[in-house]
């Protein structure tokens, strides 16, 4: 099968030839159709001190993913051969505390295909049954495989109860612009999404057209916050961009006893000002992944329900293309780039 590869210790990726994935009696074999680029690959891709420390060589990269299930462990029940599917791609044990007490996405041992495992940027993925998600037919399948980003953006952004609610979103990634389309879905009054870069602002906009986004090398927050009419600040933050200065700013920004969740990561160490956090009662939540499997349930609840994210896929690429899909990403003035697997036989 053809598949995308992290061959040696160096930028870029290549196009291998590898054997079909064999599954074992609890594995589905899947035939992937379409696939989601993540920040993450773009690590891999540079190789950057993260990747060199993460992520064994060879590897098949990609964790996004939509495909149709081709072939069923011998123990696999519930889940016929031609299902349409995508898939949680953290893959965890069943042994500690919390995998025990049904909170999968908190087990300390998850390991992550296309990081840790073999991945997704392939004709066949092996993946354990548990981690399949069936698609409805109303889910295409570019929708399929960004589910994952989609998840981190729904887990953050569900955190809080957000109904009735001025929001704040920090960082306008694709990330970013879903959560803000997830809060408006799910009732926030205002919702204002920062960034400095104006190429992903101006896609916010076309993503999500009410929501209010600020370039905050412009404008200030307190000025657009007395705009929006807000007597004492936002109610809730989402972090999304990694930055010491978006997080100053959210701090800075909101009411006496907000609530702040955390998606985006610092770069090492970062120099945080507690005492403003403690003196304004703030609440913060860390977030990784997407809660196992509530968070698949609801975002696919909200799909079927009018939630609309298909305008953050601003690249529709052949994968034996990647080079531009990538080349794309690291512009850094891309959506989702989407990569077709349906043509390669
Ligand atoms: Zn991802």
């Amino acid at each position: 099968m053809m598949a995308l590869a992290k061959t040696k210790p160096e930028e870029g990726l290549w196009k291998i030839e590898a054997p079909i994935p064999e599954i074992g009696p609890d594995d589905v074999l899947i035939r992937i159709r379409k696939t989601g680029i993540c920040g993450t690959d773009i690590h891999i891709w540079n190789w950057d001190d993260w990747a060199a420390a993460t992520v064994p060589i060879p590897m098949i990269t990609g964790h996004e993913f939509a495909g149709e299930i081709v072939e069923l462990g011998r123990d696999v029940t519930g889940l016929p051969v031609g299902q349409r599917c995508s898939g949680e791609g953290h893959l965890i044990g069943q042994d500690s505390r919390q995998s025990r007490a049904g909170k999968f996405h908190l087990d300390p041992g998850t390991r992550g295909i296309g990081v840790n495992e073999q991945g997704a940027f392939a004709q066949y993925l092996r993946l354990p049954a548990f981690n399949v998600i069936p698609l409805p037919d109303d889910i295409p399948d570019e929708i399929g495989a960004i589910l994952d980003p989609l998840g981190n953006a729904v887990h953050t952004a569900l955190s809080f109860d957000l109904l009735g609610e001025d929001v704040l979103i920090t960082g306008a990634g694709p990330i970013g612009i879903m959560a803000a389309a997830v809060a408006r879905h799910a009732g926030a009054r205002n919702i204002v999404l920062t960034d400095i870069n104006s190429d992903r602002l101006a896609l916010a906009g076309h993503v999500v057209p009410s929501v209010r986004t600020v370039n905050v090398t412009e404008e200030h927050l307190s000025d657009v916050a007395h705009e929006l009419g807000l007597r004492e600040g936002f109610d809730i933050g989402l972090e999304m961009s990694g930055s010491q200065t978006g997080l100053d700013q959210m701090v800075e920004a909101l009411v006496m006893g907000g609530k702040i969740a955390l998606l985006g990561i610092p770069p090492g160490q970062s120099p945080v000002n507690w005492s403003k956090i403690v003196f304004k009662a703030i609440t913060i939540k860390g977030v990784y992944g997407r809660e196992m499997f509530e968070t698949w349930y609801k975002m696919i609840a909200m799909l079927q329900n009018g939630l609309d994210v298909s305008r953050v896929i601003t690249h529709r690429i052949e994968a034996t293309d990647f080079h531009h899909g990538f080349a794309a990403m690291k512009s850094g003035r891309s959506g989702k780039v989407v990569l077709d697997w349906t043509r390669q036989a």
